[in-house]
């Protein structure tokens, strides 16, 4: 907590000299807020009362005094209001930026359990409270603090047995702002959630429309949002009645003050302890008392929505990569590609069950191998620990012989390329996606990988060439041509070491033949790992591993495994009778 606390006040730090003009100009705004009422108290009570022929000069007098301290005050106003919110959006800022550089690091085994929109409010709407918090808090805190200690001292001088009546009714306001404020924290609270469920499951459903229409269940997906929707409007109309309840009901509160005032005060003057001057003055400093309490909802509306942002931000923060460089972690240099597994074994983090266990597996720099075993005995966990993406649970892998721990990430991951079934291309051009495998690559160097990857005949036919702009998740392209640019991007990345993870699975035959090419095409001379579904597709490998839940089963060349009759030689048969 204390971390946090220190954490909290550390973004102010490389704004201290604003925030001290900032603070300068509330205290000197609301100073003059408390001058004014005694201004017309004077005018009043000393200047009209007494000699008339002198009262002219003085009210100019104060007039023009008046006028200055209103240019004053709106200047500071004006200063507070635009330099103390940009601070605001200028601590944000900062913070978005951590934040977002943090979501670089965090490892697969996070995103595995997290949702994308809420992670993406994280840094949006709940920062934007936050900044208003570190903007408006002490800030509004210092002003009202000010008015309401200079009222009281100012009308406790005027008028002590008056102050005291007042100040009656404030413990009994506050009671009751405490109290409907709670409630609509709750309440606001409640909103947050409901409209964070809504959005997740907006962004689930958008996601997957494609799904959702190619199953016609645009009914069922409408129940589901229905009820979501439902739960977030009860809780707005439950937030609305504590909101009325409070505003309401302080509302009637200073009602019932000024009555009182005006009572006692009227008898006060009746009975000559008073003056019409001083009540006047009484009217005028009281909305200082009542202000703070009347701002309590928002104030602590203003913290809560704050803090909680300010928290969310620090649960993410505080979240270790489960995966980063050692402390004298190396760079790799002129890797040939030896991978070397070692008696490994794995489990995801909270699974009880082993996916892996002590798998040794040695293969060559510029070996072909490929991977074959029912769907689900962790092919694709397999290869993922190559680049560290989860890390070994037992064991180690080994890459030119150095364990893959004490290589640093970066320089570990740049080596190796993988191309999955499943293509990932950003919003963009086709040149902006391809380059993406080496960001400072030349044009030439982006045509060529095209060439090579049997992508730029197409490219060339798309309406803008390469500076075609692909829609999100390139959908304006076919599987076989999103794959072809997924592998031009490896071809530029020129990694030595390859998996491909059933990378041809979804393509029909025709696309998956020049898509096969391209990647045999990028295997030439590196090491090669390939998860295949159609057995037809790897044949040819030299080296051909068969993993079953119990590990790996059996090794060899097609031939020898065919002759061996045993997992594969079965496995091929099935596929062979079936297709
Ligand atoms: P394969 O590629 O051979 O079909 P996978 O490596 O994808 O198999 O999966 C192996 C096992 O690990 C499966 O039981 C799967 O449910 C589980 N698994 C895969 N990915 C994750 C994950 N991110 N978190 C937890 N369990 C996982
Ligand atoms: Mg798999």
């Amino acid at each position: 907590m204390n971390t946090r606390f220190k954490k909290f006040f550390s973004y102010y730090k490389p704004y201290l000299k604003l925030f001290f003009v900032i603070m300068t100009c509330t205290f000197i705004a609301s100073s003059i807020t408390l001058i004014f009422p005694l201004l017309i108290r004077y005018i009043t009570k000393n200047v009209l009362e007494g000699n008339l022929s002198h009262a002219l000069n003085q009210i100019y007098m104060i007039g023009a005094i008046m006028l200055v301290l209103a240019m004053v005050q709106a200047a500071c106003n004006f200063f507070v209001d635009y330099r103390g919110h940009a601070m605001g959006a200028m601590m944000e800022s900062d913070m978005r930026e951590e934040i977002f550089s943090h979501y670089q690091k965090l490892s697969f085994s996070f995103y595995d359990q997290q949702k994308t929109g809420q992670l993406m409010s994280r840094l949006t709407n709940d920062l934007l409270l936050l900044s208003e918090l570190y903007h408006h808090g002490p800030e509004d805190y210092a002003k009202y603090l000010i008015r309401f200690i200079g009222a009281f001292v100012i009308l406790f001088m005027i008028n002590a047995q008056l102050t005291l009546a007042v100040f009656i009714f404030l413990p009994m306001m506050a009671l009751y702002a405490l109290y409907f404020n709670k409630r609509m924290n709750i309440a606001l609270k409640r909103n947050k959630d409901r409209i964070g469920d809504i959005n997740a499951q907006v962004e689930d459903n958008l996601s997957g429309i494609r799904v959702v229409k190619s199953f016609a269940n645009e009914e069922l997906e409408k129940e589901k949002f229905a009820h979501e929707n439902n739960r977030f409007l009860k809780s707005r109309k439950n937030g609305y009645r504590s909101e009325a309840y409070l505003s309401n009901g302080l509302e009637t509160f200073i009602q019932l003050i000024m009555i009182a005032v005006i009572v006692f005060g009227g008898a006060s003057i009746v009975n000559a302890s008073l003056d019409l001057a001083d009540l006047i003055t009484f009217l005028l400093y009281i909305g200082y008392l009542i202000e703070p309490i009347q701002k309590l909802s928002h104030l602590t509306m203003q913290y809560q929505e704050g803090i909680t942002g300010f928290e969310r931000f620090m649960e993410i923060l505080e979240v270790e990569p489960d995966i980063q460089d050692s402390a004298e972690a190396i760079e790799l240099k002129n890797v040939k590609g030896n991978v070397q597994f070692k008696n490994v074994g794995f489990t995801y983090n909270g699974n009880h069950n082993n996916v892996l266990e002590n798998i040794s597996l040695n293969v060559k720099a510029g070996e072909y191998i490929a991977l074959v075993g029912p769907s689900g005995v962790g092919k694709t966990t397999l290869c993922s620990l190559i680049p560290r993406f989860y890390e070994v649970s037992e064991g180690e892998i080994l890459l030119d012989g150095i364990n893959i721990k004490d290589i640093s990430l970066s320089s570990l991951r740049r080596n190796v390329g993988t191309v999955q079934q499943d293509v990932y291309l950003f919003a963009g051009t086709v040149l902006d996606n391809i380059r993406y495998g080496k960001p400072h690559a030349s044009k030439e160097e982006i045509f060529e990988a095209a060439i090579d990857a049997n992508a730029h005949e197409f490219i060339m036919e798309l309406p803008d060439g390469y500076d075609t702009h692909i829609g999100q998740r390139g959908v304006k392209l076919s599987g076989g041509q999103k794959q072809r640019l997924s592998i031009a991007r490896v071809f530029l990345k020129n990694p030595p070491i390859l998996i491909f993870d059933e990378a041809t699975s979804a393509l029909d035959n025709e696309s998956e033949k020049v898509v096969q090419d391209s990647l045999e095409h990028l295997a030439n001379n590196r090491t090669t790992f390939v998860i295949a579904h159609r057995l037809s597709t790897i044949r040819n490998a030299k080296r051909i591993v068969v993993l079953t839940d119990d590990g790996i089963e059996e090794q060899g060349t097609h031939e020898e495994l065919i002759a061996r009759d045993g997992m594969y030689a079965r496995l091929y048969n099935l596929q062979f009778t079936f297709s």
